[in-house]
């Protein structure tokens, strides 16, 4: 261990808007020391997530906010090399909120769970195993509640929580449409996710228009990743006791003030329309129910998903930039 060195990828500035390359740098730092409790994990693959960007912003959100100079906080998983935990043995598998960076020494608060799919891809515990395909199932299964036979849309429908949770709503009986940037994440939707229509929200015809055609019987459900001009579309369609699963805000260039949009509350009055937020840590007690699922039906071909793999930690510093320019195919990683 003593000839190993640890890098990490720190907050050099702070971001105004969406974070670039530039807001970042990596240094040199030792391999961290354990104290009583802890675990030393090396890093496999780091993830790259939309929510980052609003961990960094000037106000904490639902985390403290990350500090200039501090390592950046990520989701990751490795393997452990040294334990100081009992429940914890060197060579078992973990993901957690590790950081961007190849060693963490990381308490029990910081470990989401053991990956314990020997069989499956380790890099899945971060995408269709990991924090998008829980916030998939979650998010549709407790809040969109979906029946058989209604029609779920799903905002960013070929990323990597939208491709979860068009499969899960098609598993669960639904007829699923999905809305995606650009013909190439049109087809994925159609040909690889299994949606029965899918939406290019940035080809010039009439988004109102597409969603009646793809949605003759009116929306049930809508689980939304963007907000903006696409929830607003979809909102105008709800059917009467709709249910819309708020899971992300992608569509915002900033989030200061309160963004300007329609009123709604006459229409969810008038639809008896349920919309609620939700964090998928909300259901961290539940994890395991929904993994034993989700790995069940990614082993039966149920369940796909798409990775977008950079090689090596100097990729982390411009992978947020890349999410909101919609630059990801599939759940976007860094290989170390
Ligand atoms: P992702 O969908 O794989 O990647 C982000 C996608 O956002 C891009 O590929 C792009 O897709 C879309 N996008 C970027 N800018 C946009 C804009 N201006 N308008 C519309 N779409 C835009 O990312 P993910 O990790 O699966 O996350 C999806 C959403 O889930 C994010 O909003 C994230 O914050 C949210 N999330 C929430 C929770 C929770 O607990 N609530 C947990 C995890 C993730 P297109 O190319 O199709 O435009």
């Amino acid at each position: 261990m003593d000839t190993l060195q640890n890098r990490q990828v720190w907050l050099a500035s702070r971001p105004n808007g969406i974070p670039a390359t530039t807001d970042f740098a990596v240094r040199k730092a030792d391999i961290p020391k354990l104290g009583e409790g802890e675990i030393l994990v090396r890093n496999r693959f780091l993830s790259a997530d939309p929510a980052m960007r609003g961990w960094i912003v000037d106000k904490s959100t639902y985390w403290p906010r990350i500090e200039i100079g501090d390592t950046m906080r990520s989701f990751a998983v490795g393997e452990i090399v040294e334990s100081r935990n009992p429940d914890y043995a060197a060579g078992e598998r973990v993901m957690g909120l590790f950081g961007w960076q190849d060693f963490a020494a990381a308490g029990a608060a910081q470990i989401t769970r053991k990956v314990t799919e020997d069989d499956l891809p380790l890099s899945l515990a971060l995408g269709v195993l990991g924090v998008n395909g829980l916030t998939a199932y979650f998010g549709l299964l407790d809040v969109g509640r979906p029946k058989s036979g209604e029609t779920v849309v799903v905002s960013t429908a070929a990323g990597g929580v939208g491709s979860a949770v068009g499969q899960i709503a098609r598993i669960r009986g639904c007829r699923t449409v999905g809305v995606a940037g650009g013909p190439d994440k049109v087809r994925q939707c159609l040909e690889q996710f299994g949606y029965d229509a899918a939406i290019d929200y940035k080809a010039p015809s009439d988004l109102d228009d597409a969603l009646r055609r793809a949605c003759p019987g009116g929306i049930d459900v809508f689980f939304d990743n963007t907000s903006g001009a696409i929830h607003d579309a979809v909102l105008r369609q709800i059917n009467v006791g709709a249910r819309i699963a708020i899971c992300g805000t992608a569509s915002y260039a900033s989030w200061e003030p309160w963004n300007q949009g329609p009123r709604p509350e006459r229409h969810l009055l008038v639809t008896r329309a349920i919309m609620q937020g939700f964090l998928v840590t909300d259901f961290a007690p539940r994890f395991r129910e929904a993994i034993d699922d989700l790995a069940g039906w990614v082993r039966e071909g149920r369940l796909k998903y798409r990775e977008h793999i950079l090689d090596g930690i100097e990729q982390a510093p411009g992978s947020i930039e890349k999410l909101y320019a919609g630059g990801n195919d599939g759940k976007l990683l860094i290989r170390l």
